[in-house]
């Protein structure tokens, strides 16, 4: 099963993750982008390719 995180120290609050898909991601109380719904398909994984820092990584559990 895949999941979904965000490398928190990586995250430059750009906000594309959170405007792409507001159910998986959102912003936590430091304005980075914080998993809130465990989801990983097609679409999850294109966001996690447009991060442009690399902060969103998708591992096989
Ligand atoms: S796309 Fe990447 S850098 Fe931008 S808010 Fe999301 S995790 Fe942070």
């Amino acid at each position: 099963m895949k999941e979904v995180e965000v490398i928190k120290d990586l995250c430059i609050s750009c906000g594309i993750c959170m405007q792409m898909n507001n159910e998986v991601f959102d912003y936590d109380d430091d304005g980075k982008s914080v998993v809130i719904k465990q989801m990983v398909n097609e679409e999850i994984e294109n966001i996690a390719g447009m991060c442009p820092t690399g902060a969103i990584v998708i591992t096989e559990k």
